[in-house]
């Protein structure tokens, strides 16, 4: 029998990432990839067309999206498998993030104006084409006028915590977006924990919170993490009683350390999140 290859996080052009949801597809088949999760942020637009790409293509598509969270005054995401995508609780939910990100672009915008960047509401809405508005459209607005270098460098001199247009959202938390999830009878995961910058205490207060509320995973296997970082988490894993999932994060086939399929492997210790998939 073939090998199953998962990769259970991925951006399309709905939310922040460059592709279509065909090309997403396409691009997971081409890598290898068997088992595949769209995972847009706040939107689950693109599954229908992931989902017949997917069948074209002969690989398994698990519908999915990463949600914002708000914890204890972080920004935490999680990942939702094997969502229905059609139940209107979670399409309810998606919906107030929508709004949520376009109340937060009108202040980020506000923001860079003041900082001589021009109409970057206005731009980075353009740039997103009236889907999800992230901070990676105000990145590449910010590229294309010349106020930064690439996007990374974009997040660093504006967008983060601490710089001119940084503005925090007041993200639904656990519980709530908990209930969004059980409703569309799909499963929890934190997504790319090591990425907080976290202390091990905090990470462990969040893990305990989120397991309280019915969370069930915790993506051990992340592109952005380190060997160490994975082994660390695979023990956060196993004393929380959490499934590992595996995901690549892929936003932009230029971004080449996240590529799709570029997933490192679960350590054997742990139990995957797919453990009672078909
Ligand atoms: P948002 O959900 O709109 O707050 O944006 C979060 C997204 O921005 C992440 O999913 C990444 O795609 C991107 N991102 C976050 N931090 C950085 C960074 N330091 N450099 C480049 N992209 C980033
Ligand atoms: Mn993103
Ligand atoms: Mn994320
Ligand atoms: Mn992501």
């Amino acid at each position: 029998m073939a090998d199953v290859v998962y990769d259970l996080h991925s951006h399309s052009y709905l939310s922040d990432g460059v592709l279509s949801p065909t090309d997403v597809v396409n691009r997971a088949a081409e890598k290898g990839v068997t088992v595949h999760a769209l995972t847009d942020h706040d939107c689950v637009d693109g599954i229908a067309e992931a989902s017949e790409a997917a069948k074209a293509a002969g690989i398994k598509l698990i519908p999915g999206t990463e949600i914002s969270v708000g914890w204890a005054n972080a920004e935490i995401h999680v990942v939702a498998l094997n969502v229905d995508v059609n139940n209107a609780q979670l399409l309810e939910g998606l919906e107030s993030q929508k709004q949520r990100r376009l109340t937060r672009g009108k202040i980020i915008g506000e923001g860079l104006q003041k900082q001589g960047c021009g109409d970057a509401y206005a731009g980075a809405r353009e740039i997103a084409q009236g889907e999800i508005l992230g901070r990676v459209h105000f990145g590449r607005y910010l590229v294309q006028e010349g106020h930064a270098k690439d996007i990374p460098h974009a997040f660093k001199k504006y967008l983060i915590k601490g710089k001119p247009a940084y503005t925090p959202t007041s993200w639904p938390d656990i519980e709530e977006i908990m209930q969004w999830v059980n409703a569309a009878g799909g499963q929890a995961v934190i997504a790319h924990p090591a990425r907080y910058k976290l202390t091990m205490s905090k990470l462990r207060h969040l893990l305990r919170d989120f397991k309280e509320a019915g969370g069930q995973g915790l993506e051990v296997a992340a592109a952005s993490h380190s060997v160490d970082q994975i082994q660390q988490m695979a023990n956060l894993c196993n004393e929380y009683q959490l499934l590992a999932s595996a995901g690549s994060d892929f936003h932009d086939p230029a971004m080449t350390w996240t590529d799709i399929g570029r997933v490192p492997a679960i350590p054997k210790q742990c139990v995957p999140i797919w453990r009672d998939w078909d």
